[in-house]
């Protein structure tokens, strides 16, 4: 397990006149500068929420309350953002990567970040724990024993996390370790993250466990 970035949180809900500002469009917008990175992704009418990365090392960067100069440097466009993420109360976290030879053995399994904790870059590692866990419902609802039954719910399902723990952490690389004499190379493979080809493979849990060839409970015989 690792720890290596931190990560601030904030749900924004000043004025609806500021929100506007922050989120014209219901549209998630994601801004790179060197090893920090913000997000801002509208959440209703009235809130949003926004992220803030930067290395776990860069203790400047990691204080509470944030450095307004700082991060206004970083990403110059954004300093009316800046201004009022700092008058705005913050959850900091460290996020880990775990991964593990088997998630099953005997009667026992391991489900959620204790099994396959990844970086938060997809936004992914909840919808996981929820799509494995409820597949290991479906799996024990059908006639076999225990023994049987967890290791084919691991062979069905963990492609799925394992594939999307990867691209987490390729997309982490690019802020934590992409070399800065490359950073001009940076935007045109984040763009390149968003063909059709690349995104498929990249979020492919979004297509649940139809992948896994998993039937819904209800389907079940
Ligand atoms: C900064 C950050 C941002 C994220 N953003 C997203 C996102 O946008 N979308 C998404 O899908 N996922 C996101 N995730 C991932 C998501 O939070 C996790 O994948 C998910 O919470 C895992 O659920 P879990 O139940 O396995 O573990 P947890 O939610 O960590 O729950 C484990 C619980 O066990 C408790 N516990 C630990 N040890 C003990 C003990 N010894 N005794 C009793 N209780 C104990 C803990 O207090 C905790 O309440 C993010 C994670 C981080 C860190």
């Amino acid at each position: 397990m690792r720890q290596q970035h931190r990560f601030f949180i904030y749900c924004v809900a000043p004025s609806l006149a500021v929100l506007a500002l922050i989120t014209p469009e219901p549209v998630t917008t994601e801004h790179w500068s060197g090893r920090y990175r913000i997000g801002i992704m509208p959440c209703g009418n009235d809130l949003s929420f926004v992220f803030q990365l930067c290395p776990e090392w860069d203790k400047y960067a990691g204080a509470l309350p944030i450095d307004r100069e700082l991060w206004s440097r970083a990403f110059p466009r954004l300093r009316h953002e800046i201004e009022l993420l700092s008058q705005t109360k913050a959850m900091q976290h460290s996020f880990s990567i775990v991964r593990c030879p088997r998630w099953q053995k005997g009667r026992v399994a391991i489900v959620g970040d204790a099994a396959h904790a990844m970086p938060p870059t997809l936004g992914q590692g909840a919808g996981l724990t929820l799509m494995n866990a409820y597949a290991l419902t479906i799996a024990l609802d059908r006639n076999r024993t225990v023994d049987e039954t967890l290791p084919a719910w691991e062979t069905a399902v963990r492609s799925i996390t394992d594939t999307t723990q990867r691209w987490a952490m390729r997309y982490d690389f690019l802020t934590r370790r992409w070399p800065e004499s490359l950073w001009f190379v940076r935007a045109a493979i984040i763009s390149a993250f968003r063909l059709p080809a690349l995104n498929g493979r990249m979020r492919i849990a979004d297509q649940g466990l139809k992948v896994a060839a998993i039937q819904s409970l209800g389907r079940a015989p």
